[in-house]
């Protein structure tokens, strides 16, 4: 069995865990050490106990701790060139014998893992999402998506849990108070997924046979987690589906360390 948790996730700072045997990885580390320690002995996980750390994009809600915990608990780092390239310089000291560089849409192994990068679009130099194959199960994680497309959507679909972007709800970021130009970045094709796009999404990979979802990535300003819920799951009543039934809809949030999901 798989297990996933989701201790932080949001535009201020995301980290995701994912064990199973005995391989334990964390997706991105966007706040600090302190903070992951802690939010993983919340759940009784060992940060010494790592076997990586992937890092999806540079962005700083991504990537704030990876040095750090490199150093503290000697965890290897799985990064492309186009991400570590923009972060090396924030990152400070790493032993080369730590860094492993994958290619965007080529899989790698990590111990008991099959991991997938694929690419996602997003004003980042190569970001990735990730989807992670074993025990004939696969999970996927995908945030910071700019807009939906075939290529992406096929790299979500036939995913035993799927945590997925919710970014904002698209009249509360109009309504705002971000300035113009911020807006506009959110908004364009290499920003951020709103709830409405998810919705959609979700729908489509619920047609197809998916049932397990979390939402993630919220914007602090521009969404809530009941405005998010409330949103993508009437895209799925609408549609004669039973959320809380037929569909397992949860968003995980920014502050608050999720349970642990088994898959
Ligand atoms: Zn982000
Ligand atoms: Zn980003």
């Amino acid at each position: 069995m798989i297990e996933f948790a989701s201790l932080f996730s949001g535009s201020s700072g995301n980290a995701l865990y994912i064990e199973y045997k005995d391989t334990r990885l964390l997706i991105d580390a966007g706040v600090s050490g302190i903070r992951i320690e802690k939010a993983m002995a919340s759940i009784n996980k060992d940060p010494s106990l790592l076997d990586g750390i992937l890092v999806t994009h540079e962005h700083s809600d991504h990537c704030q701790s990876i040095g750090i915990l490199n150093r503290r608990f000697n965890i290897p780092i799985y990064i492309n060139k186009g991400t570590w390239k923009n972060v090396e310089h924030c990152v400070g000291r790493v032993n080369e014998a730590y860094m492993n560089f994958f290619h965007s849409n080529e899989e790698f192994t990590v111990k008991d893992f099959i991991v997938h990068p694929f690419s996602i679009p997003h004003d980042a130099s190569d970001p990735v999402g990730f989807s992670f194959f074993a025990d004939n199960k696969k999970i996927t994680t995908a945030t910071d998506i700019g807009h939906m497309n075939k290529n992406l959507l096929k790299n979500l679909e036939k995913s035993d849990l799927l945590l997925l972007e919710c970014n904002h709800d698209l009249t509360m970021l109009e309504n705002g108070s971000y300035p113009y130009p911020l807006k506009k970045r959110i908004k364009s094709d290499y920003g951020h997924l709103c709830n409405n796009h998810t919705g959609d999404t979700i729908l489509k990979l619920v047609q197809n046979g998916q049932r397990r979802f979390l939402l993630g990535h919220l914007s602090r300003e521009n969404n809530y987690p009941e405005l998010a819920f409330k949103t993508v799951s009437n895209y799925l009543t609408d549609n004669g589906y039973s959320v809380g039934k037929d569909i397992e809809l949860d968003v995980v949030l920014r502050d608050v360390t999720s349970q642990i999901y088994y898959i």
